[in-house]
């Protein structure tokens, strides 16, 4: 084991452990990682895959302001250890076939040598990191900007990142958003089809133009919103409102009491523009799924 050394830098406020850093078998997880740190790992934790790994190790180290770097990264097996070299830290992780999964086999989360040993690029401004963090911590639409992306990993992180870093990462997803608003299109037709597996007292259904396939519209009513609605005053109300999205397009809602008296969502549309084809595409299905009888009161 490394020896461990002394660090005066106040610029970390984090104490060096002064015992030796936990057994890397013991199965229980391990809280020896400095109080601002936000992530960690443990024997036994599992991951989907080595990417979903990858990315909560990534957030570790920027949680907790350290650098690491992987000694071996192949479809079995991910070790990673301390870009400091004489650093004890070390996390290990393979494929475990009875889960299917990625299982963390060896944790040992103390830093002992590379404390305080200023790192000359802080990972808070990593692309990567950024790309994967900013989304889930913010939303970022057209008009966001890279201070207001500052801030929120300032708050989140409690790092000052670079505003350079900033607006490359409000480009890329911005941009980002574009593409997977029309990939989320082109999978309108599959998550109908599993919408109608899976729900399959619920109504689910997509207009597209025929020849071209371009999308108009798409309906949606869960069977949990029907029932609830069979089981409640006969009282539906319906509105309109834009989606937030980059490509806004009207959202026609109808809305019921539930049995407690609140607001329940019962069905939804969205479609390609407001008009008459696509109000009445709307109540049409709605008066054909939704409501059993002709006694409903509907407020626009
Ligand atoms: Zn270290």
């Amino acid at each position: 084991m490394a020896p461990e050394t002394e660090t005066s830098s106040s610029d970390y406020e984090i104490t060096l452990p002064t015992t030796s850093p936990p057994s890397a078998s013991s199965p229980t997880p391990m809280h020896s990682t400095p109080s601002k740190c936000k992530e960690e790992m443990y024997v036994g934790q599992e991951f989907v895959s080595f990417a979903s790994f990858k990315s909560a190790m990534l957030r570790w180290a920027v949680s907790c302001d350290f650098k690491h770097r992987y000694q071996k990264s192949d479809r079995q097996k991910n070790v990673v250890v301390c870009a400091d070299k004489a650093c004890d830290f070390e996390v290990r992780a393979s494929w475990k076939q009875a889960i299917q999964g990625v299982e963390v086999t060896v944790a040992v989360p103390t830093h002992t040598t590379c404390l305080g040993t200023s790192t000359k690029r802080l990972p808070v401004n990593n692309h990567t990191f950024l790309r994967e963090a900013v989304p889930e911590i913010m939303t970022v639409g057209k008009n966001t900007t890279p201070n207001e992306v500052i801030a929120a990993v300032m708050w989140h992180y409690n790092q000052k990142m670079k505003y350079q870093a900033a607006h490359r990462v409000v480009k890329v997803l911005q941009e980002k958003n574009m593409q997977t608003e029309m990939e989320e299109f082109r999978q309108l037709p599959q998550y109908v089809r599993i919408m109608r597996k899976l729900d399959t007292m619920g109504e689910y259904f997509l207009d597209v133009e025929e020849g071209s396939n371009r999308f108009q519209r798409i309906f949606v009513c869960p069977e949990a919103s029907r029932s609830c609605f069979i089981n409640s005053p006969p009282m539906i109300v319906l509105d309109s409102t834009l989606t937030t999205s980059n490509l806004p397009m009207p959202l026609l809602v109808a809305v019921c009491p539930d049995p407690n008296n609140e607001v329940a969502l019962l069905a939804w549309a969205v479609a390609d523009e407001e008009n008459e084809v696509s109000w009445r595409f709307f109540c049409e299905r709605l008066a054909l799924y939704c409501v059993p009888s002709c006694y409903v009161t509907i407020y626009v």
